[in-house]
C-alpha cells in the first residue's frame, strides 16, 4: 500500500515537466479535477500526439514573471466553473513532486483565477496519496512568495526598451494593472500617468507636458490614452499635447474624442455604410412625435449622447412613455438620441475588441434579468462566443472609421444582420481576458511596438 502524506488546505509543489519547481496551490477536496491557471492557451500535434502549450504566472499576485510550459494533452472536458459556467478545456497528465512523494495526475488548463492560487488540486489527483487536515497550511513546509520568486527569472528589460505613460484616472483599476504589467513584460519602462495632475506649456517650438510638482515629461516614446468620461475634455487636451512632442499615441485624441459623442460617431459610421439601428435625433420639443414614428415607434430606446456604462439608456415600452421620457430629457437641455429597440437581441449584444485593424477577442454580454442593457457594469455576464466574418468585418471596419487602433466595438444581432451600437475608446480588460484567455494588454504593446517601428522607418525613407 502507497504510504500517505499528510497534507494541509495549502501546500508548495513542484511540477517538474512543466518547468515549474514551486507552485503554490489550494487542496479543495470538494473539487473533482484539479486546474492550473493557464493562458495563451494553444494546442498543437506532434509525431501523433496531441500537445498544448500554454503560459503560466507561477507567482501569486504577480503577473511579471512568465512560465511556458508544454504538455500531452489527454483529454477534452467541459467543466462547470464556480459561476456555474460551462467550459471545455484541455486535460494534461504530469507528475507532481508533494513532499518526498511523487506521482502523476491529470490537470485541466483553465483562464479563470480560483482564488487567486495558480494550481487547484481537487479529490482525484489525491487518491490514496493523501491525507487532508484542512484546519492546517503548509504541512510540507512553507515558503515565502520572495523566496519562490528565486526560481524563476524575471522578464529581462530590453535595452531597446520604450518609455510609455499610461495617462488614465486610477492605477488600481484591473484594466490599467495589466496594461503596465504588460509593458513590463515585454521590458520598457512603463509609468502611470493621473490626467489630473498633468499641466502644460503650449508652444508653436517646444511643447511641453508637466506633472505635479513640476517635473518635465520629457522623451516619452509613446502614450496609452484612458480617459474616463467626465475627463474626456482635459484628458484629450493632454494627449493631444503629448502628440505635439512627437509621442506615439495608441489612440489619437481626435478619435477618442469623436467615439464620446454617440451621434458624431453614428454619423461617421453611416458614412462608411456601416449598419446600424434606426436612430433619430433632433433639439425641439414640437418634433417629438415625428421623431418617435421616423424609428418606427414604441418600444424604442433613448440614450444620452453621453452617457456611459448603459446608465443614460432607456427603453420606452409606448409611444406615450417614450414622448414623456424624450420631452423630460428635452427640459432637462440633455442631449439625447432616439432609436429603434432591438427586441430580438433579448438583452445580449456582442463586445468585440480590436486592435491594430483585427479584431482580437470577442464576447457575448448579456444582461442581468429583467434589464435589457447587456453592460457588465450593469450585472451583465460575459460569455464566449464566435463571431460571424460578416460581424468581424463590420467592426474592424467600426474601429478605422474611428480612426481607432484600440476599440471595443459593440455589436447588436438583429433580425437584419448585425448594427453596430457603439464604439468604445477604453474598451476593459477584464472580461475580454478572462473570458477568452488572452493577453490583450500584451496585444496593445506589441501595438505600440510596431506602430514606433513602422514610424521609424518612415522616417529613415523620408
Ligand atoms: P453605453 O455607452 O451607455 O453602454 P449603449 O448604446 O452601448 O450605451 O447601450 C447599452 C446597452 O443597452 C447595450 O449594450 C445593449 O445591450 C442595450 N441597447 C442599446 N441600444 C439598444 C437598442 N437599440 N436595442 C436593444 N438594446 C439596446
Amino acid at each position: 500500500m502507497t504510504k500517505k502524506i499528510v497534507i494541509g488546505k495549502e501546500e508548495w509543489c513542484e511540477l517538474p515537466e512543466l518547468g515549474l519547481p514551486a507552485i503554490k496551490a489550494r487542496i479543495d477536496s470538494g473539487a473533482k479535477t484539479s486546474s492550473l491557471h493557464a493562458f495563451n492557451i494553444h494546442p498543437f500535434e506532434d509525431a501523433g500526439k496531441k500537445y498544448v502549450h500554454f503560459d503560466i504566472h507561477p507567482i501569486q499576485n504577480n503577473r511579471r514573471t512568465v512560465q511556458s510550459c508544454r504538455g500531452l494533452v489527454v483529454d477534452q472536458r467541459d467543466v462547470k466553473s464556480s459561476s456555474g459556467d460551462k467550459e471545455r478545456r484541455h486535460v494534461i497528465k504530469t507528475p507532481i513532486i508533494m513532499g518526498d512523494e511523487a506521482w502523476e495526475i491529470e490537470v485541466t488548463l483553465t483562464n479563470r483565477d480560483s482564488m487567486g492560487y495558480r494550481m487547484l488540486i481537487g479529490r482525484e489527483a489525491m487518491k490514496e496519496r493523501v491525507l487532508i487536515d484542512p484546519d492546517s497550511s503548509f504541512c510540507l513546509g512553507a515558503m515565502a512568495e520572495s523566496s519562490a520568486q528565486e526560481y524563476y527569472k524575471e522578464a529581462p528589460s530590453k535595452k531597446d526598451g520604450l518609455k510609455i505613460a499610461l495617462l488614465a484616472s486610477n492605477p488600481n483599476l484591473y484594466s490599467n494593472k495589466r496594461i503596465i504589467e504588460a509593458g513590463e513584460e515585454h521590458g520598457h519602462e512603463m509609468r502611470f500617468i493621473n490626467i489630473r495632475h498633468c499641466y502644460m506649456n503650449i508652444s508653436a517650438l517646444d511643447p511641453e507636458v508637466y506633472y505635479r510638482g513640476g517635473e518635465l515629461l520629457e522623451n516619452v516614446d509613446a502614450v496609452i490614452p484612458r480617459i474616463k468620461p467626465s475627463m474626456t475634455f482635459y484628458g484629450c487636451a493632454v494627449t493631444r499635447q503629448f502628440q505635439s512632442t512627437g509621442a506615439y499615441c495608441l489612440n489619437d485624441s481626435v478619435s477618442i474624442a469623436r467615439s464620446r459623442d454617440k451621434l458624431r460617431s453614428l454619423q461617421l459610421l453611416s458614412n462608411h455604410t456601416i449598419p446600424m439601428p434606426t436612430t433619430g435625433f433632433a433639439n425641439s420639443p414640437v418634433d417629438t412625435k415625428n421623431l418617435i414614428k421616423m424609428v418606427g415607434g414604441a418600444p424604442l430606446v433613448i440614450k444620452l449622447l453621453e452617457g456611459t456604462q448603459g446608465k443614460g439608456v432607456v427603453l420606452a415600452e409606448t409611444n406615450k412613455a417614450a414622448e414623456s421620457v424624450i420631452n423630460a430629457f428635452k427640459s432637462l437641455q440633455a442631449n439625447i438620441l432616439v432609436q429603434e429597440f432591438i427586441k430580438e437581441a433579448q438583452g445580449k449584444d456582442i463586445r468585440c475588441f480590436v486592435i491594430n485593424g483585427k479584431v482580437v477577442g470577442s464576447i457575448q454580454r448579456e444582461a442581468a434579468a429583467g434589464d435589457f442593457r447587456a453592460n457588465l457594469h450593469l450585472g451583465g455576464t460575459a460569455t464566449s462566443v464566435r463571431i460571424t466574418p460578416q460581424e468581424r468585418k463590420i467592426a474592424i471596419n467600426a474601429a478605422k472609421a474611428m480612426g481607432l487602433k484600440v476599440a471595443g466595438v459593440d455589436i447588436i444581432r438583429s433580425k437584419d444582420g448585425p448594427k453596430v451600437l457603439e464604439i468604445n475608446s477604453s474598451p476593459g480588460l477584464e472580461g475580454i481576458e478572462d473570458v477568452t484567455g488572452k493577453d490583450v494588454a500584451s496585444l496593445m504593446i506589441d501595438c505600440i511596438e510596431q506602430g514606433i517601428k513602422k514610424r521609424k522607418s518612415a522616417a529613415l525613407a523620408n
